[in-house]
């Protein structure tokens, strides 16, 4: 322990970041409740540590005399992602996480229709409703079903009550908890027969954005079929990183009225920060580059492993749910002890693993073994 962080000597340094390594060399072992994939490695990509690479403002917009940014490689992420939505003619940047991406989606919101009422579900993540607090849009909450699915019915009924008014929604595409997936095609035909023609749907996709495009059967993330206005997915949960990192898309025309341009920096204030880190930009495009060939494998085995969990989960009398198209298995909340040992995250009485890329059988055999051994 430091006494005074100011005049620490070098030995106390190596002393804590040694402990450090070791903690994180530790928690990697045990890591089940966190949608985090573990399974990366960007180590190709240190020699770009000794660069301060910031991609402030608008990735499309650059002065050419400014070379400090990765905003080419922000450029190829963004496609990307646009291609696999369905999105033509898109806008979106790279942002600090799904959070900033959900902030984000509700500001494109409010600033097209600023009279909105704003609808989610109770089963939202909490950046959801902070970002309703942030930008002072009045919140209705929806119920959720029990498997964490929008209650499609109160949704209509709250949609009528509010009719003369624009309405924000977020959908989400795999919620926190439970991973239950709200159903565009539903909303879409809701909002069709309340007729409020004037409305935002932002998705909430901070897991399911990466899974859902790589599952056949699976709902479809389209922008073409669908009149999604944006979508926030997370980059360090399906593929991982260790420095936090996100995208937010939506259609061009959206942000058009957006920012103003920032001379000295020679871009368009468009976004929520003004310096970005550029490293994401890169990190992204580089996981995208070597592994996007690879994640519809990824995605079918972590649903091969989450069913195997159900499953055993079931023999044990742990009363497993798994939502369709998800990887999310939520449980009956175990004895504290191996809730502490693989990192379960809680709410209320229900546990949940995520069965990310690092998340094997034989992990899940070990788990199963632990509770079973607190059960006795
Ligand atoms: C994790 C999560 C978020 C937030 O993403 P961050 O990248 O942690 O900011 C938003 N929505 C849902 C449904 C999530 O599970």
């Amino acid at each position: 322990m430091i006494t005074s962080p100011l005049c620490s000597v070098e030995e106390s340094i190596d002393t804590l970041l040694n402990d450090f390594l070791e903690q994180m060399t530790q928690q990697v072992e045990f890591n089940a409740g966190y949608s985090e994939n573990l399974a990366f490695d960007y180590s190709r990509l240190w020699h770009f540590l000794r660069y301060n690479i910031n991609n402030a403002g608008d990735p499309f917009i650059y002065d050419k005399f400014v070379k400090s940014h990765a905003k080419e490689f922000e450029q190829k992420s963004l496609q990307w992602f646009a291609q696999l939505y369905e999105l033509q003619n898109h806008w979106g940047y790279v942002t600090t996480g799904g959070s900033e991406g959900n902030i984000y989606g509700l500001f494109l919101g409010r600033e097209r229709y600023p009279d909105s009422v704003f609808y989610a579900s109770k089963d939202s993540h909490y950046s959801i409703v902070k970002a309703a607090r942030l930008l002072r849009i009045p919140y209705t909450p929806i119920d959720s079903q029990l498997n964490g699915e929008i209650d499609y019915d109160q949704l209509e009924r709250e949609l009528s009550a509010h009719r003369h008014q624009s309405a924000i929604l977020n959908l989400n595409l795999g919620t926190t908890m439970k991973g239950a997936i709200d159903r565009i095609e539903r909303v879409v035909d809701i909002l069709k027969r309340v007729n409020i023609t004037q409305f935002h749907l932002h998705c909430d996709a901070a897991l399911g954005g990466m899974l859902l495009p790589f599952i056949d059967s699976a709902p479809k993330i389209s922008f073409q079929d669908y009149p999604i206005g944006s979508i926030a997915v997370s980059g360090h949960k399906f593929i991982g990183s260790p420095i936090h990192f996100g995208i937010v898309l939506t259609r061009r025309e959206y942000v058009q009225k957006i920012g103003k341009r920032i001379e000295y920096l020679g871009t368009d204030d468009t976004t929520i920060t003004g310096s970005r880190c550029g490293l994401n930009a890169l990190f992204l495009w580089y996981a995208i580059a070597t592994r996007g060939q690879k994640f519809a494998r990824e995605v079918v085995t972590c649903l091969e492993n989450a069913q195997y969990l159900r499953d055993r989960l079931q023999q044990i009398g742990y009363n497993p749910l798994l939502n369709d198209f998800s990887i999310t298995v939520a449980f009956k909340k175990p004895p504290a002890k191996v809730c502490d040992k693989w990192q379960l995250a809680i709410e209320g009485n229900l546990a949940h693993v995520v069965v990310m890329q690092h998340i094997s059988t034989q992990k899940i055999n070990e788990l199963i073994d632990d509770l079973l051994q607190a059960q006795a």
